[in-house]
């Protein structure tokens, strides 16, 4: 197996239901930020649906691409309320999350309880319609807990990727569900192993790719610790929720 060149990071935010058009005036001052800088990552922001369309036609190129947050595993059909992947790329969108905890979570609270199955259908979906796609995994709290977080990680990855997967159009985030929009994260050491982990099951089932996949940490990445995370080993970036609505 070739040993893979340099990953560039990818910062990807999610601005979950938050946002309307008047916020969008925050991504020009993130890419008037991004011009000051010799900034080595590429920029994805995932807005709400409504927003896809308006984020495209901004102009900002490769240097923020837009993205949705989920997507129907179905091409099309009666789905009231769904949007799908191709709705997405037509829209503009270059990505999409999927199997996002707030997405995989029971619906008695609050979520829609996806299962990786149905995470799977929708990454081929995405592959279908040209879209890339964020694949979330990670552990509750009580699986933290109980010393299952990798057996729950695995499942949760091996479940949720077919077999036809690239660096190009995969990106996993390890996003612990007791770290996200909670203000706690994990140890170095915990972060570490997670990523060590997936890394392996990546190389092990797809090769090379697997080596060259970003895998993004996830879960209170904010200004005054996301460089420490990303300085781990296996990070490859973030995926960041509250504090991506501040430029
Ligand atoms: C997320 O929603 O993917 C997330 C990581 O949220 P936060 O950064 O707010 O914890």
């Amino acid at each position: 197996m070739s040993v893979p060149k340099k990953i560039k990071p990818l910062v990807a935010g999610n601005w979950k239901m938050n946002g309307t058009g008047a916020d969008l005036r925050e991504l020009r001052r993130l890419h008037a930020g991004l011009a000051k800088h010799k900034f080595g990552c590429d920029v994805a922001v995932c807005v709400p649906a409504t927003l896809i369309h308006r984020l495209s036609g901004m102009k900002f190129g490769a240097k923020i691409m837009s993205g949705g947050q989920d997507c129907h595993g179905a091409e099309k059909g009666a789905h009231t309320g769904d949007v799908s992947a191709e709705m997405l790329k037509d829209a503009g969108a270059k990505w999409v999350i999927v199997g996002h905890s707030e997405r995989r979570a029971e619906v008695k609270s609050g979520g829609h309880g996806e299962t990786s199955k149905k995470v799977r259908d929708k990454v081929l979906a995405a592959q279908k319609a040209g879209l890339r796609s964020i694949v979330c995994v990670g552990e509750l709290l009580a699986e933290r807990k109980s010393g299952d977080t990798l057996k729950v990680v695995g499942a949760q990855l091996r479940q949720s990727l077919p077999d036809t997967c690239s660096a190009a159009d995969i990106v996993i985030a390890y996003e612990p569900v007791w770290a996200i929009g909670s203000g706690l994260t994990p140890s170095v050491e915990q972060i570490s192993a997670v990523h060590g982990h997936i890394r392996k099951a990546l190389t092990r089932r797809f090769g090379d790719a697997g080596a060259a996949m970003r895998i993004l940490y996830g879960g209170s990445v904010k200004p005054s610790n996301a460089a420490e995370l990303m300085a781990i080993a296996n990070v490859n970036g973030a995926l960041v929720g509250g504090a991506s609505l501040k430029a």
